[in-house]
């Protein structure tokens, strides 16, 4: 795939997109509820896309999302066929030194040329050989999807070798609708209401375009860092009609495709990315609150730490490596309850201060920055609720928003205030 030059409007923004794409991103759980019929709900969902000026408005409700009827007209799309991405399944130091590529059952590989059932390229001492004779770059393709041995997954489209540095360099080219078909089934699994599914998929999409750059070789890896991919593995029918039923499209913000932070769960509220990562504030990545969201698949959790084991975790925060006590000092500016900066008080009576829920998550070892803390004998009790990072899109509230009859339109829009819905062949050349 090729995308647009940006130009240097663009450019501002998406260059700060593309710094946090490794933010996106953190596994989720597979969503376990089918397809209910839709409930009745009184769930007022709500937002706040401004910072507020007084505690009394951090939890004011000023953005209604519209009531679930009807469905919505949307733009009319026709995929366009030809548009393909490029996915790095082995490269850098990690790049395999042999693979063997299978044919599906009732079809052949090609290579070259000729038809083969198997194939097998080796690398060693920085050259590629496919049966023993050295080749720089190699094609495979099939009719159906090509089995690797590595790690017994299938890939439709067309599998690229190129001799790398440290092994062989494997991209499998794949239609842009069916990469992403391969993302739901990795991410979401067999499970979550119909209309979620639909707004996953235009979230998987959108993401295609703001990914981390990875240079000339590939568009986007197969890793957790893009998002995951695992070519055929998984697929599911009802996850290939999300995708086929809104072929093409993905969201913008300002007119290009914008960063579509998900996280499994959010705790009835989400976290601004202010709050979440240094120096991210993106208008439609601020606060929303929707009080229905399951807090099942981890997102109720508890963790008791001894004063010990905080000194551990936190020594860097403290001068005696010694810590006294640990509280929160300020929750998300924009409201929500996330915890923005921790105060940790050491032996010496120093006080230090854990900036933004990302690395707070980290330096506590917890599901999310969407806890308080009880002070007990000994050490604390952190109560959380929400599980990943809390920015954006809440998959269990989604999940749940479908259920209620909330259409895939009006989730994206509730969870990413502002944006707007758009032909991603407008960012394709
Ligand atoms: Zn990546």
């Amino acid at each position: 795939m090729i995308l647009k030059k940006l130009t240097g409007r663009h450019i501002l923004s998406v260059l700060a997109l593309i710094a946090l794409a490794a933010l996106i991103i953190l596994p989720l759980v597979s969503f376990a509820d089918g397809e209910d019929t839709p409930a009745e709900s009184e769930a007022s969902p709500a937002a706040e896309d401004s910072l507020p000026e007084s505690e009394a408005d951090k939890n004011a409700d000023i953005f209604d999302i519209p009531p679930a009827t009807g469905v919505l007209s949307r733009p009319a799309l026709q995929q366009a066929e030809k548009d393909t991405v490029d996915v790095g399944l082995s490269y850098g130091r990690g790049a395999y030194r042999h693979i063997t590529f299978t044919a599906a059952e009732d079809s052949m590989l090609s290579h070259g040329g000729d038809v083969y059932k198997e194939l097998t390229f080796t690398w060693e001492d920085g050259v590629m050989y496919r049966d023993g004779v050295p080749c720089q770059k190699a094609y495979v393709r099939s009719s159906a999807p090509i089995t690797l041995s590595n790690t017994g997954w299938s890939y439709e489209g067309v599998m690229i070798l190129t001799c790398g540095q440290y092994g062989i360099t494997l991209v499998n080219r794949v239609p842009l609708e069916n990469y992403v078909k391969g993302v739901m089934s990795g991410e979401i699994g067999e499970d979550g209401s119909y209309e979620s599914r639909k707004a996953f998929a235009v979230i998987c999409r959108t993401l295609v375009f703001v990914a981390r750059d990875h240079g000339e070789e590939f568009d986007l890896c197969s890793k957790n860092c893009c998002q995951s991919y695992r070519g055929t593995f998984h697929r599911n029918e009802l996850n290939d009609k999300a995708v086929d039923e809104t072929a093409g499209m993905v969201l913008t913000y300002n007119g290009v495709p914008c960063l579509v932070a998900y996280s499994s769960s959010h705790g009835y509220n989400s976290c601004s990315s202010f709050a979440a990562w240094v120096g991210a504030d993106i208008p439609y990545l601020r606060v929303v609150r929707y009080d229905n969201e399951p807090l099942d698949y981890g997102g109720q959790w508890e963790v008791t730490y001894t004063y010990e084991q905080l000194s551990a975790r936190l020594k860097y925060y403290t001068t005696t490596g010694i810590v006294r006590s640990v509280s929160v000092a300020e929750t998300d500016p924009y409201g929500s309850t996330y915890v923005y900066r921790l105060k940790v008080v050491d032996s010496a009576g120093k006080v230090s201060e854990v900036m933004y829920g990302g690395n707070i998550m980290a330096v506590l070892g917890v599901r999310c920055a969407n806890f308080t803390i009880e002070q007990i004998s000994g050490g604390i009790t952190i109560h959380g609720i929400g599980n990943g990072h809390g920015v954006g899109y809440s998959q269990r509230g989604g999940h749940q928003m479908g259920l209620e009859g909330y259409k895939w339109e009006q989730i994206l829009s509730f969870y990413f205030p502002g944006t707007t819905l758009a032909p991603c062949r407008e960012f394709l050349e």
